[in-house]
Protein backbone atom coordinates (compact mmCIF):
# COMPACT_ATOMS: atom_id res chain seq x y z
CA UNK A 1 0.00 0.00 0.00
CA UNK A 2 2.88 2.23 0.11
CA UNK A 3 3.47 4.53 -2.13
CA UNK A 4 6.99 3.91 -3.76
CA UNK A 5 6.86 7.13 -6.63
CA UNK A 6 6.38 9.62 -3.65
CA UNK A 7 9.61 7.78 -2.14
CA UNK A 8 11.73 7.44 -5.24
CA UNK A 9 11.11 11.29 -7.02
CA UNK A 10 12.13 12.44 -3.73
CA UNK A 11 15.66 10.95 -3.67
CA UNK A 12 18.15 13.22 -5.66
CA UNK A 13 17.62 10.69 -8.87
CA UNK A 14 14.25 10.31 -8.78
CA UNK A 15 13.78 14.17 -8.24
CA UNK A 16 16.12 14.84 -11.38
CA UNK A 17 13.90 11.94 -13.54
CA UNK A 18 10.77 13.45 -13.12
CA UNK A 19 12.20 16.94 -14.01
CA UNK A 20 13.84 15.66 -17.23
CA UNK A 21 10.65 13.59 -17.99
CA UNK A 22 8.22 16.40 -16.95
CA UNK A 23 6.49 13.55 -14.26
CA UNK A 24 4.51 14.68 -11.32
CA UNK A 25 7.33 15.18 -8.30
CA UNK A 26 4.49 15.22 -5.03
CA UNK A 27 6.05 16.54 -1.84
CA UNK A 28 5.80 14.70 1.22
CA UNK A 29 2.93 15.84 3.26
CA UNK A 30 3.47 17.21 7.13
CA UNK A 31 1.37 15.86 9.08
CA UNK A 32 0.50 16.31 13.06
CA UNK A 33 3.41 14.94 15.06
CA UNK A 34 1.96 15.24 18.94
CA UNK A 35 -1.55 16.34 19.93
CA UNK A 36 -0.07 19.22 21.81
CA UNK A 37 1.62 20.50 18.59
CA UNK A 38 1.22 24.24 18.02
CA UNK A 39 -1.68 24.33 15.28
CA UNK A 40 0.64 26.64 13.12
CA UNK A 41 4.45 28.02 13.33
CA UNK A 42 6.65 30.04 11.30
CA UNK A 43 5.50 33.37 9.67
CA UNK A 44 1.99 34.19 9.06
CA UNK A 45 0.61 36.95 7.11
CA UNK A 46 -3.56 38.24 7.25
CA UNK A 47 -4.89 40.10 5.41
CA UNK A 48 -8.50 41.85 4.63
CA UNK A 49 -10.50 44.20 1.82
CA UNK A 50 -12.27 46.93 2.85
CA UNK A 51 -15.22 46.61 5.59
CA UNK A 52 -13.70 43.09 6.53
CA UNK A 53 -15.89 41.70 9.67
CA UNK A 54 -14.08 39.01 11.12
CA UNK A 55 -10.46 40.31 10.74
CA UNK A 56 -10.54 40.77 15.08
CA UNK A 57 -11.49 37.19 15.40
CA UNK A 58 -8.68 35.76 13.17
CA UNK A 59 -6.36 37.71 14.94
CA UNK A 60 -7.45 36.77 18.47
CA UNK A 61 -7.14 33.22 17.00
CA UNK A 62 -3.90 33.54 15.28
CA UNK A 63 -1.97 34.85 18.41
CA UNK A 64 -2.40 31.46 20.21
CA UNK A 65 -0.54 30.00 17.67
CA UNK A 66 2.85 29.61 17.52
CA UNK A 67 3.35 31.74 14.63
CA UNK A 68 5.28 35.32 14.21
CA UNK A 69 1.99 37.19 12.93
CA UNK A 70 2.21 39.91 10.63
CA UNK A 71 -0.79 42.45 9.26
CA UNK A 72 -0.68 43.62 5.67
CA UNK A 73 -0.08 47.22 5.99
CA UNK A 74 -2.47 49.95 4.44
CA UNK A 75 -5.92 48.91 5.79
CA UNK A 76 -6.81 50.62 8.69
CA UNK A 77 -8.87 47.60 10.00
CA UNK A 78 -5.51 45.61 10.09
CA UNK A 79 -3.62 48.06 11.51
CA UNK A 80 -5.83 48.72 14.46
CA UNK A 81 -5.85 45.08 15.29
CA UNK A 82 -2.44 44.73 14.24
CA UNK A 83 -2.24 47.01 17.71
CA UNK A 84 -4.48 45.11 19.69
CA UNK A 85 -2.32 41.92 19.29
CA UNK A 86 1.11 41.30 21.02
CA UNK A 87 2.26 39.27 18.51
CA UNK A 88 0.83 41.16 15.29
CA UNK A 89 3.42 43.78 13.10
CA UNK A 90 2.53 45.29 10.38
CA UNK A 91 4.39 44.25 7.16
CA UNK A 92 4.78 46.39 4.04
CA UNK A 93 4.04 44.23 1.26
CA UNK A 94 6.43 45.55 -0.95
CA UNK A 95 8.92 44.94 1.28
CA UNK A 96 12.24 43.08 -0.19
CA UNK A 97 12.54 40.95 2.79
CA UNK A 98 9.05 39.59 3.37
CA UNK A 99 9.70 36.43 5.16
CA UNK A 100 9.07 32.75 3.44
CA UNK A 101 4.85 32.64 4.93
CA UNK A 102 3.84 29.61 6.57
CA UNK A 103 0.09 30.60 5.92
CA UNK A 104 -1.54 33.34 4.19
CA UNK A 105 -4.63 34.38 5.54
CA UNK A 106 -7.44 37.28 4.18
CA UNK A 107 -10.67 38.12 5.45
CA UNK A 108 -13.08 39.24 2.50
CA UNK A 109 -16.11 38.88 4.17
CA UNK A 110 -16.93 43.14 3.36
CA UNK A 111 -16.19 42.46 -0.27
CA UNK A 112 -19.52 43.60 -1.99
CA UNK A 113 -18.84 44.43 -5.56
CA UNK A 114 -16.96 42.56 -8.36
CA UNK A 115 -14.64 45.93 -8.08
CA UNK A 116 -13.58 44.93 -4.41
CA UNK A 117 -12.12 41.42 -5.62
CA UNK A 118 -8.96 43.30 -6.50
CA UNK A 119 -7.87 43.48 -3.31
CA UNK A 120 -7.62 39.68 -3.70
CA UNK A 121 -4.91 40.42 -6.20
CA UNK A 122 -3.28 42.95 -3.94
CA UNK A 123 -2.94 41.11 -1.07
CA UNK A 124 -1.81 37.54 -2.70
CA UNK A 125 0.15 38.38 -5.79
CA UNK A 126 3.19 40.02 -3.98
CA UNK A 127 3.12 37.27 -1.39
CA UNK A 128 1.91 33.78 -3.11
CA UNK A 129 5.24 33.14 -4.18
CA UNK A 130 6.87 33.57 -1.17
CA UNK A 131 4.48 30.76 0.10
CA UNK A 132 6.63 27.95 1.66
CA UNK A 133 6.24 24.33 1.28
CA UNK A 134 3.32 22.87 3.62
CA UNK A 135 1.86 25.91 3.60
CA UNK A 136 -1.55 26.97 4.20
CA UNK A 137 -4.17 29.60 2.50
CA UNK A 138 -7.37 30.24 4.19
CA UNK A 139 -9.56 33.11 2.86
CA UNK A 140 -12.86 33.54 4.70
CA UNK A 141 -15.58 35.06 3.34
CA UNK A 142 -19.92 35.42 3.83
CA UNK A 143 -21.76 33.17 2.45
CA UNK A 144 -23.33 34.33 -0.57
CA UNK A 145 -26.87 32.51 0.29
CA UNK A 146 -26.73 34.97 3.25
CA UNK A 147 -25.83 38.33 0.68
CA UNK A 148 -28.91 40.51 0.11
CA UNK A 149 -27.91 42.16 -3.04
CA UNK A 150 -26.70 40.83 -6.03
CA UNK A 151 -23.21 42.06 -6.58
CA UNK A 152 -21.97 41.73 -3.03
CA UNK A 153 -23.27 37.53 -4.05
CA UNK A 154 -21.43 37.48 -7.03
CA UNK A 155 -18.34 38.77 -5.12
CA UNK A 156 -18.32 36.21 -2.42
CA UNK A 157 -19.28 33.56 -4.66
CA UNK A 158 -16.28 34.54 -6.84
CA UNK A 159 -14.06 33.53 -3.92
CA UNK A 160 -14.87 29.25 -4.62
CA UNK A 161 -13.32 30.27 -8.12
CA UNK A 162 -10.18 32.17 -6.58
CA UNK A 163 -9.59 29.46 -4.09
CA UNK A 164 -9.65 26.43 -5.67
CA UNK A 165 -7.26 27.81 -8.38
CA UNK A 166 -5.05 29.07 -6.08
CA UNK A 167 -5.12 25.70 -4.31
CA UNK A 168 -4.31 24.06 -7.87
CA UNK A 169 -1.26 26.44 -8.49
CA UNK A 170 0.48 25.60 -4.73
CA UNK A 171 -0.52 22.04 -4.42
CA UNK A 172 2.83 21.31 -5.51
CA UNK A 173 4.63 22.68 -3.05
CA UNK A 174 2.66 20.20 -0.73
CA UNK A 175 0.43 23.70 0.00
CA UNK A 176 -3.21 23.45 0.54
CA UNK A 177 -6.16 26.64 -0.38
CA UNK A 178 -9.49 26.18 1.49
CA UNK A 179 -12.50 29.02 1.83
CA UNK A 180 -14.65 29.63 5.13
CA UNK A 181 -18.28 31.10 4.31
CA UNK A 182 -19.69 32.31 7.28
CA UNK A 183 -23.16 33.61 8.15
CA UNK A 184 -23.36 37.02 9.61
CA UNK A 185 -22.53 36.82 13.39
CA UNK A 186 -20.75 33.44 13.48
CA UNK A 187 -17.53 35.31 13.78
CA UNK A 188 -17.24 33.16 17.47
CA UNK A 189 -17.50 30.14 15.62
CA UNK A 190 -14.46 30.10 13.06
CA UNK A 191 -11.99 29.25 15.96
CA UNK A 192 -12.07 25.33 15.48
CA UNK A 193 -12.78 25.19 11.94
CA UNK A 194 -9.54 28.17 11.79
CA UNK A 195 -7.41 25.92 13.21
CA UNK A 196 -8.38 22.57 11.40
CA UNK A 197 -7.33 24.47 8.35
CA UNK A 198 -4.47 26.15 8.96
CA UNK A 199 -2.95 23.18 10.80
CA UNK A 200 -0.73 19.89 9.82
CA UNK A 201 -4.58 17.90 10.69
CA UNK A 202 -5.62 19.31 7.38
CA UNK A 203 -2.76 18.10 4.88
CA UNK A 204 -4.69 16.51 2.43
CA UNK A 205 -7.80 18.63 2.51
CA UNK A 206 -7.73 21.41 -0.79
CA UNK A 207 -10.05 23.44 -2.69
CA UNK A 208 -12.88 22.92 -0.01
CA UNK A 209 -15.44 25.21 0.93
CA UNK A 210 -17.33 24.95 4.48
CA UNK A 211 -19.95 27.18 5.80
CA UNK A 212 -20.10 28.17 9.19
CA UNK A 213 -23.49 29.13 10.82
CA UNK A 214 -24.19 31.23 14.02
CA UNK A 215 -24.49 28.91 17.00
CA UNK A 216 -24.61 29.51 20.50
CA UNK A 217 -22.02 26.54 21.40
CA UNK A 218 -19.20 27.25 24.15
CA UNK A 219 -15.57 26.84 22.17
CA UNK A 220 -13.25 24.62 22.61
CA UNK A 221 -11.12 24.87 25.95
CA UNK A 222 -9.57 21.77 25.60
CA UNK A 223 -7.35 21.52 22.18
CA UNK A 224 -5.13 19.07 23.15
CA UNK A 225 -7.36 16.36 24.37
CA UNK A 226 -10.97 18.19 23.09
CA UNK A 227 -13.21 15.00 23.65
CA UNK A 228 -12.48 13.85 26.86
CA UNK A 229 -15.83 12.76 28.27
CA UNK A 230 -17.10 11.99 24.45
CA UNK A 231 -18.13 8.51 24.01
CA UNK A 232 -18.11 7.53 20.21
CA UNK A 233 -19.28 5.38 18.28
CA UNK A 234 -17.13 4.14 14.46
CA UNK A 235 -18.83 1.79 12.26
CA UNK A 236 -16.43 -0.43 10.24
CA UNK A 237 -13.57 -0.12 12.78
CA UNK A 238 -11.18 -2.86 12.57
CA UNK A 239 -9.57 -1.52 9.72
CA UNK A 240 -8.60 0.97 7.04
CA UNK A 241 -9.88 4.16 7.42
CA UNK A 242 -12.45 3.17 10.42
CA UNK A 243 -9.28 1.69 12.88
CA UNK A 244 -7.45 5.53 12.37
CA UNK A 245 -11.08 7.47 13.29
CA UNK A 246 -11.10 4.96 16.44
CA UNK A 247 -7.62 6.00 17.48
CA UNK A 248 -7.58 9.64 16.43
CA UNK A 249 -10.82 10.02 18.35
CA UNK A 250 -8.92 8.15 21.28
CA UNK A 251 -6.14 10.46 20.93
CA UNK A 252 -8.79 13.33 21.28
CA UNK A 253 -9.92 11.74 24.57
CA UNK A 254 -13.41 10.16 23.43
CA UNK A 255 -14.48 6.26 24.81
CA UNK A 256 -14.53 4.74 21.43
CA UNK A 257 -17.10 1.79 20.80
CA UNK A 258 -15.60 0.14 17.47
CA UNK A 259 -18.18 -1.95 15.59
CA UNK A 260 -17.67 -4.20 12.53
CA UNK A 261 -18.88 -7.81 11.42
CA UNK A 262 -18.44 -10.79 13.28
CA UNK A 263 -15.90 -12.10 11.40
CA UNK A 264 -13.54 -8.92 11.86
CA UNK A 265 -13.58 -9.37 15.51
CA UNK A 266 -9.81 -10.50 16.09
CA UNK A 267 -8.96 -7.40 14.36
CA UNK A 268 -11.84 -5.17 16.04
CA UNK A 269 -10.16 -6.11 19.42
CA UNK A 270 -6.63 -5.31 18.73
CA UNK A 271 -7.80 -1.78 17.52
CA UNK A 272 -10.25 -1.13 20.63
CA UNK A 273 -7.72 -2.58 23.04
CA UNK A 274 -5.41 -0.74 22.53
CA UNK A 275 -7.06 2.40 22.85
CA UNK A 276 -8.84 1.14 26.40
CA UNK A 277 -12.72 0.86 24.14
CA UNK A 278 -14.97 -1.26 23.51
CA UNK A 279 -16.12 -3.44 20.37
CA UNK A 280 -19.39 -4.61 19.51
CA UNK A 281 -19.63 -7.57 16.59
CA UNK A 282 -22.95 -6.73 14.50
CA UNK A 283 -23.44 -6.44 10.80
CA UNK A 284 -25.48 -3.03 10.45
CA UNK A 285 -27.48 -4.44 7.81
CA UNK A 286 -28.68 -7.32 10.00
CA UNK A 287 -32.52 -6.35 10.85
CA UNK A 288 -31.62 -6.39 14.44
CA UNK A 289 -28.32 -4.21 14.30
CA UNK A 290 -30.26 -0.74 15.20
CA UNK A 291 -31.60 -1.98 18.41
CA UNK A 292 -28.53 -4.25 19.09
CA UNK A 293 -26.73 -0.91 18.80
CA UNK A 294 -28.95 1.17 20.89
CA UNK A 295 -29.24 -1.35 23.73
CA UNK A 296 -25.34 -1.35 23.89
CA UNK A 297 -24.85 2.30 24.47
CA UNK A 298 -27.82 2.34 26.73
CA UNK A 299 -26.12 -0.63 28.38
CA UNK A 300 -22.79 0.29 28.68
CA UNK A 301 -22.87 4.26 28.37
CA UNK A 302 -26.41 5.39 28.75
CA UNK A 303 -26.12 8.30 25.61
CA UNK A 304 -23.81 8.85 22.60
CA UNK A 305 -22.10 11.73 21.78
CA UNK A 306 -20.14 10.87 18.26
CA UNK A 307 -21.41 8.78 15.79
CA UNK A 308 -19.31 7.75 13.33
CA UNK A 309 -20.89 6.03 10.12
CA UNK A 310 -17.76 4.77 8.07
CA UNK A 311 -18.47 1.19 7.55
CA UNK A 312 -19.00 0.93 3.33
CA UNK A 313 -18.23 -1.70 0.48
CA UNK A 314 -17.69 -1.10 -2.98
CA UNK A 315 -19.23 -4.19 -5.62
CA UNK A 316 -18.49 -3.05 -9.00
CA UNK A 317 -19.50 -4.15 -12.14
CA UNK A 318 -21.04 -2.25 -15.12
CA UNK A 319 -24.93 -1.80 -14.35
CA UNK A 320 -25.87 -4.40 -16.85
CA UNK A 321 -23.75 -6.73 -15.56
CA UNK A 322 -24.68 -6.25 -12.09
CA UNK A 323 -26.16 -9.23 -9.72
CA UNK A 324 -28.89 -7.69 -7.69
CA UNK A 325 -27.12 -8.78 -4.87
CA UNK A 326 -24.53 -6.45 -5.37
CA UNK A 327 -26.76 -3.40 -5.55
CA UNK A 328 -28.89 -4.50 -2.11
CA UNK A 329 -26.23 -4.84 -0.29
CA UNK A 330 -23.97 -1.55 -1.44
CA UNK A 331 -26.95 -0.18 -1.12
CA UNK A 332 -27.80 -1.67 2.24
CA UNK A 333 -24.22 -0.90 4.34
CA UNK A 334 -23.68 2.43 2.01
CA UNK A 335 -26.69 4.57 3.07
CA UNK A 336 -29.91 2.65 4.51
CA UNK A 337 -28.07 1.15 7.66
CA UNK A 338 -27.21 4.70 8.73
CA UNK A 339 -30.67 6.37 8.43
CA UNK A 340 -31.89 3.33 10.43
CA UNK A 341 -28.81 3.41 13.05
CA UNK A 342 -29.50 7.14 13.55
CA UNK A 343 -33.08 6.90 13.61
CA UNK A 344 -33.15 4.12 16.84
CA UNK A 345 -30.66 6.34 18.93
CA UNK A 346 -32.60 9.19 18.33
CA UNK A 347 -35.87 7.47 18.77
CA UNK A 348 -34.78 6.21 22.37
CA UNK A 349 -33.61 9.58 23.32
CA UNK A 350 -29.85 8.55 23.09
CA UNK A 351 -28.21 11.05 21.29
CA UNK A 352 -26.58 13.53 23.79
CA UNK A 353 -26.77 17.27 23.66
CA UNK A 354 -24.00 18.69 20.90
CA UNK A 355 -23.91 15.59 19.73
CA UNK A 356 -22.26 14.78 16.18
CA UNK A 357 -23.21 12.27 13.23
CA UNK A 358 -20.44 12.03 10.61
CA UNK A 359 -21.01 9.71 7.49
CA UNK A 360 -19.06 9.10 4.61
CA UNK A 361 -19.55 9.77 1.19
CA UNK A 362 -17.05 9.32 -1.54
CA UNK A 363 -15.54 11.46 -4.68
CA UNK A 364 -17.89 8.71 -6.49
CA UNK A 365 -20.59 10.06 -5.39
CA UNK A 366 -20.12 13.18 -6.39
CA UNK A 367 -18.46 12.98 -9.48
CA UNK A 368 -20.25 9.36 -10.76
CA UNK A 369 -17.20 6.70 -11.38
CA UNK A 370 -17.50 3.68 -13.95
CA UNK A 371 -18.42 0.31 -13.10
CA UNK A 372 -19.25 1.58 -9.27
CA UNK A 373 -23.49 2.78 -10.48
CA UNK A 374 -24.24 1.50 -6.69
CA UNK A 375 -21.80 2.42 -5.18
CA UNK A 376 -21.68 6.00 -6.61
CA UNK A 377 -25.56 6.42 -5.68
CA UNK A 378 -25.56 5.29 -2.01
CA UNK A 379 -22.89 7.74 -1.90
CA UNK A 380 -24.58 10.28 -2.93
CA UNK A 381 -28.00 9.66 -1.09
CA UNK A 382 -25.35 9.82 2.18
CA UNK A 383 -24.80 13.80 0.75
CA UNK A 384 -28.75 14.46 0.26
CA UNK A 385 -29.61 12.72 3.86
CA UNK A 386 -26.91 14.59 5.84
CA UNK A 387 -28.14 18.01 3.77
CA UNK A 388 -31.62 16.90 4.96
CA UNK A 389 -30.77 16.24 8.40
CA UNK A 390 -29.26 19.45 9.23
CA UNK A 391 -31.99 21.05 8.76
CA UNK A 392 -33.85 18.79 11.40
CA UNK A 393 -31.53 18.38 14.22
CA UNK A 394 -32.19 19.88 17.46
CA UNK A 395 -29.92 20.11 21.11
CA UNK A 396 -26.84 21.50 19.37
CA UNK A 397 -26.52 18.10 17.35
CA UNK A 398 -24.63 18.22 13.72
CA UNK A 399 -24.43 16.18 11.01
CA UNK A 400 -21.68 16.51 8.23
CA UNK A 401 -20.21 14.29 5.45
CA UNK A 402 -16.49 13.76 4.14
CA UNK A 403 -16.19 12.61 0.78
CA UNK A 404 -12.66 10.78 0.76
CA UNK A 405 -10.69 10.72 -2.65
CA UNK A 406 -8.22 8.37 -2.90
CA UNK A 407 -7.03 6.77 0.58
CA UNK A 408 -4.55 4.58 0.72
CA UNK A 409 -6.60 1.42 2.12
CA UNK A 410 -7.12 -2.26 1.92
CA UNK A 411 -9.68 -1.11 -0.60
CA UNK A 412 -8.11 1.02 -3.29
CA UNK A 413 -5.00 -1.84 -2.73
CA UNK A 414 -7.60 -3.93 -4.12
CA UNK A 415 -7.86 -1.76 -7.41
CA UNK A 416 -5.82 -2.62 -10.95
CA UNK A 417 -2.85 -1.11 -10.55
CA UNK A 418 -3.39 1.34 -13.58
CA UNK A 419 -6.39 2.99 -12.03
CA UNK A 420 -4.42 2.77 -8.34
CA UNK A 421 -1.81 5.24 -9.72
CA UNK A 422 -4.11 7.47 -11.61
CA UNK A 423 -6.10 8.15 -8.22
CA UNK A 424 -2.96 8.38 -6.37
CA UNK A 425 -1.96 11.13 -9.32
CA UNK A 426 -4.34 13.17 -10.54
CA UNK A 427 -5.08 15.87 -7.73
CA UNK A 428 -3.50 18.71 -6.75
CA UNK A 429 -0.68 17.15 -4.38
CA UNK A 430 -0.12 14.59 -6.67
CA UNK A 431 -0.33 11.70 -4.27
CA UNK A 432 -2.65 9.43 -2.20
CA UNK A 433 -4.46 10.61 1.82
CA UNK A 434 -3.90 8.57 4.39
CA UNK A 435 -6.66 6.87 6.42
CA UNK A 436 -5.49 9.33 9.39
CA UNK A 437 -6.30 12.40 6.93
CA UNK A 438 -10.05 11.39 7.33
CA UNK A 439 -9.82 11.00 10.60
CA UNK A 440 -8.50 14.40 11.53
CA UNK A 441 -11.07 15.98 9.44
CA UNK A 442 -14.17 13.89 11.63
CA UNK A 443 -12.19 15.03 14.80
CA UNK A 444 -12.54 18.71 13.56
CA UNK A 445 -16.30 18.26 13.01
CA UNK A 446 -16.48 16.70 16.02
CA UNK A 447 -14.87 19.03 18.07
CA UNK A 448 -16.92 20.49 20.61
CA UNK A 449 -15.92 24.24 19.08
CA UNK A 450 -17.29 22.81 16.03
CA UNK A 451 -21.06 23.80 16.90
CA UNK A 452 -21.62 26.01 13.94
CA UNK A 453 -20.63 23.83 11.14
CA UNK A 454 -23.38 21.83 9.83
CA UNK A 455 -24.84 20.49 6.79
CA UNK A 456 -20.93 20.24 5.28
CA UNK A 457 -19.75 17.97 2.82
CA UNK A 458 -15.79 18.15 2.74
CA UNK A 459 -13.69 16.23 0.86
CA UNK A 460 -10.30 14.97 1.54
CA UNK A 461 -9.29 14.44 -1.90
CA UNK A 462 -5.80 16.42 -2.30
CA UNK A 463 -8.00 18.63 -4.62
CA UNK A 464 -8.95 15.61 -6.71
CA UNK A 465 -9.07 16.93 -10.86
CA UNK A 466 -12.64 14.98 -10.65
CA UNK A 467 -15.82 16.13 -9.40
CA UNK A 468 -16.33 19.53 -8.07
P1 LIG B 1 -12.19 -0.99 4.24
O1 LIG B 1 -12.80 -1.98 3.32
O2 LIG B 1 -10.73 -1.09 4.51
O3 LIG B 1 -12.97 -0.97 5.63
C1 LIG B 1 -14.38 -1.00 5.71
C2 LIG B 1 -14.79 -1.60 7.02
O4 LIG B 1 -16.23 -1.66 7.05
C3 LIG B 1 -14.28 -3.03 7.19
O5 LIG B 1 -13.70 -3.18 8.46
C4 LIG B 1 -15.52 -3.87 7.03
O6 LIG B 1 -15.48 -5.11 7.73
C5 LIG B 1 -16.60 -2.93 7.58
N1 LIG B 1 -17.93 -3.34 7.10
C6 LIG B 1 -18.29 -3.66 5.84
N2 LIG B 1 -19.57 -4.05 5.82
C7 LIG B 1 -20.05 -3.99 7.09
C8 LIG B 1 -21.28 -4.28 7.69
N3 LIG B 1 -22.32 -4.76 6.98
N4 LIG B 1 -21.43 -4.10 9.02
C9 LIG B 1 -20.37 -3.64 9.77
N5 LIG B 1 -19.17 -3.35 9.24
C10 LIG B 1 -19.00 -3.52 7.91
O7 LIG B 1 -12.58 0.44 3.65
P2 LIG B 1 -11.91 1.89 3.86
O8 LIG B 1 -11.11 2.15 2.66
O9 LIG B 1 -11.30 1.99 5.20
O10 LIG B 1 -13.23 2.78 3.75
C11 LIG B 1 -13.93 3.31 4.87
C12 LIG B 1 -15.06 4.19 4.35
O11 LIG B 1 -14.53 5.22 3.49
C13 LIG B 1 -16.09 3.45 3.51
O12 LIG B 1 -17.36 3.98 3.75
C14 LIG B 1 -15.66 3.75 2.09
O13 LIG B 1 -16.73 3.63 1.18
C15 LIG B 1 -15.18 5.17 2.23
N6 LIG B 1 -14.25 5.61 1.18
C16 LIG B 1 -12.99 5.08 1.09
C17 LIG B 1 -12.14 5.56 0.10
C18 LIG B 1 -10.73 5.04 -0.05
O14 LIG B 1 -10.01 5.54 -0.93
N7 LIG B 1 -10.26 4.11 0.75
C19 LIG B 1 -12.56 6.54 -0.78
C20 LIG B 1 -13.85 7.03 -0.66
C21 LIG B 1 -14.68 6.58 0.34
Amino acid sequence: MSDLYLKFVNTPVGKTAAQSLGLPAPIPLNRLRRPDQPFIEGDVLVGAGNGAKAIATLGGILNASAATVHHASGIDSLVDSAKAGNKAKALELDADDKPTFSGLVFDATGLKTPDDLRALYDFFHPTIKKLGRNARVVVVGQNPSTCRKAPQAAAQQALEGFVRSVGKEIGKKGSTANLVWMAPGAEKQLDSTLRFFLSPRSAYVSGQVVRIGKSTAAPTTNPVAPLTGKVALVTGASRGIGAAIAGTLARDGATVIGLDIPPAMAELEKVTDAINGKALACDITDKAAPKLIADFVQQHFDGIDLVIHNAGITRDKTLGNMPEHFWDMTIAVNLSAEELIDEELMHRELMRENGRIVCISSISGIAGNFGQTNYSTAKSGVIGYVEALAKQLKNGVTINAIAPGFIETQMTAAMPITIREAGRRMNSLSQGGLPIDVAEAIAWYCSPGSNGVNGNVVRVCGQSLIGK
